[in-house]
């Protein structure tokens, strides 16, 4: 399938060209042009607004049970098409075509499960105090139309969580996905729109990101917004959104701490770590970043760690069995060769990578750096690409302590065999998510979602419903 002409969607009405002009969309493997976007301007933002005050009075009306049969129709349409959607995927976004096509088939899991959780979003009956009072409900309702704003390291599984949570409660939905990766969303919302979504309940923007968020978040219609992406644009949306009296849910960095304790196999541990951190080329939010292992298992950890980096086969993420793609943009690149540099300029011994590859496309080799000094940018800023830090340590407590140093707190793993250690990781660890013995804490019927910086509410699982829904008390007397 070639890469298809991308188009707005507003009020059912799919808009192909606009006042505003259009932005190129790249193929990061190498560099070409895979086409333009066209940028919504004041017209389709008030019609989009418009669509979603509308969209709402239709949906949050819908019978729950008919809802979750649109619903779930658009997960079938989605799985169906997996393949033609995870060939365009790795087009706009790079990562190997094996892990596009995991993601969109995720994606369907992540809506199916929010979809079916909302049959059983019940009210709770609280026992009257008054004589006369018959019945005292607090029912969930539906929080109102929704912006939503995703960024461009997952262009299906971030949406997925957005559209699934607010669409299986009620809510219409005004989506912007990040302008690199528009395709992915844009077939998303077609398999929505292909299940029978009623005109207006789901709308999708494209253009300038900060024009599009203020204007939203300003807008009386919107009752919420659920943004993924970086620490600061999180706070600025918040700040936006605070002064509207809006609810938010932010998804935003991490810097993820691996704790290798004295009694791990540090050879197994390395082994199960290089996939988990090389993923997506590292652009992933609960990548594991800071590994600190104990001194007894740091030489076998780092070997088998730095041999599994240098084995990873690297190339567009369309040619067989590429293992890591290139980065999403020059910029990124850029950006990692700037962490490098200063933690090879203070002190921190390069092990492997730390160049870009000489052939088009962002292509930033997998890089492993050991001892680099905490006043290394990469060691508390998050790099979100293919930077490893490597650091021994001697005592665990201290291990917990430098874990927990960062304003982050999104993931967090510790690697034991011993049941009390495992116990006192999974306990002192602040992290939204901690992995003991394994990687996979992001999982469709599990919340995401991070302490500190790394974000307010939770996405995925039960949780992400709940967050798209408000509580109102009935209280009826006789
Ligand atoms: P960035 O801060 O420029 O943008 C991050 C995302 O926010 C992008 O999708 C962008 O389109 C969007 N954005 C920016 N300004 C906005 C605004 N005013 N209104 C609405 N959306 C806006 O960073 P970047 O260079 O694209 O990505 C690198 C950083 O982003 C990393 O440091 C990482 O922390 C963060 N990031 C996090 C996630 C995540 O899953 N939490 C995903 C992607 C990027």
């Amino acid at each position: 399938m070639s890469y298809p002409a991308i188009q707005l969607l507003i009020d059912s009405q799919w808009i192909a060209r606009t006042g505003s002009g259009t932005l190129p969309i790249e193929n990061p493997a190498d560099g070409s042009v895979l086409g333009e976007l066209p940028v919504a301007g004041e017209t389709e933002l008030r019609a989009a607004l418009e669509a979603a005050q509308r969209g709402f009075k239709i949906w949050s009306r819908t019978l729950p049970i008919e809802r979750f049969r649109i619903i779930s129709k658009a997960t079938h349409l989605i799985r169906e098409r997996a393949p033609a959607i995870a060939r365009i995927l790795t087009m706009e976004q790079g990562k190997p075509l094996a892990e596009a096509l995991r993601e969109v088939q995720l994606s369907a899991d992540i809506i199916e499960f929010l979809a079916e959780e909302s049959k059983r979003l019940a009210s709770r009956g609280v026992p009257p105090r008054l004589p006369n009072v018959l019945s005292q409900t607090v029912v969930r309702i539906p929080v109102g139309p929704v912006a939503a704003f995703t960024p461009w390291n997952f262009p299906a599984n971030l949406p997925a969580r957005k559209l699934g949570g607010a669409l299986s409660a009620g809510c219409s939905v005004i989506i912007k996905p990040d302008e690199a990766v528009p395709a992915t969303c844009m077939e998303l919302v077609r398999a929505f729109q292909d299940a029978g979504l009623p005109a207006g309940v789901l709308n999708m923007l494209l253009g300038r990101p900060a024009e599009i968020s203020s204007t939203l978040i300003a807008s009386p219609v919107i009752a919420k917004i659920s943004f993924t992406g970086s620490v600061p644009v999180g706070k600025l949306l918040g700040e936006q959104a605070a002064r509207h009296m809006k609810r938010y849910t932010a998804e935003l960095g991490g810097h993820a701490p691996v704790i290798v304790c004295a009694d791990a196999d540090g050879a197994a541990v390395a082994r199960l770590a290089v996939p988990a951190k090389f993923r997506n080329a590292g652009q992933v939010c609960a990548s594991p970043i800071r590994f600190l292992v104990h001194r007894s298992q740091y030489a076998a950890f780092r070997d088998a760690f730095v041999a599994g980096a240098n084995a990873l086969k690297i190339g567009p993420g369309l040619e067989e069995g590429t293992q890591f793609g290139p980065l999403i943009a020059q910029r990124r690149v850029d950006e990692m060769q700037r962490f490098v540099d200063d933690a090879v300029e203070q002190g921190g011994a390069l092990l492997c990578g730390g160049k870009r590859l000489p052939r088009p496309g962002y292509f930033y080799t997998p890089t492993v750096i050991e001892n680099a000094p905490m006043t290394a940018r990469v060691q508390t800023q998050e790099p979100f690409g293919p930077i490893a830090l490597l650091d021994v340590f001697d005592d665990l407590d201290a291990a917990i302590e430098r874990a927990n140093a960062l304003p982050y707190a999104l993931a967090a793993y510790g690697f034991t065999h011993d049941l009390n250690l495992a116990h006192r990781l999974s306990q002192s660890l602040e992290a939204g998510m901690v992995g003991i013995n394994h990687f996979g804490v992001s999982q469709p019927e599990t919340p995401f979602g991070g302490l500190k910086e790394s974000g307010l509410g939770q996405e995925s699982g039960l949780e992400g419903l709940l967050g798209y829904t408000e509580l109102k008390l009935v209280s009826i007397a006789a």
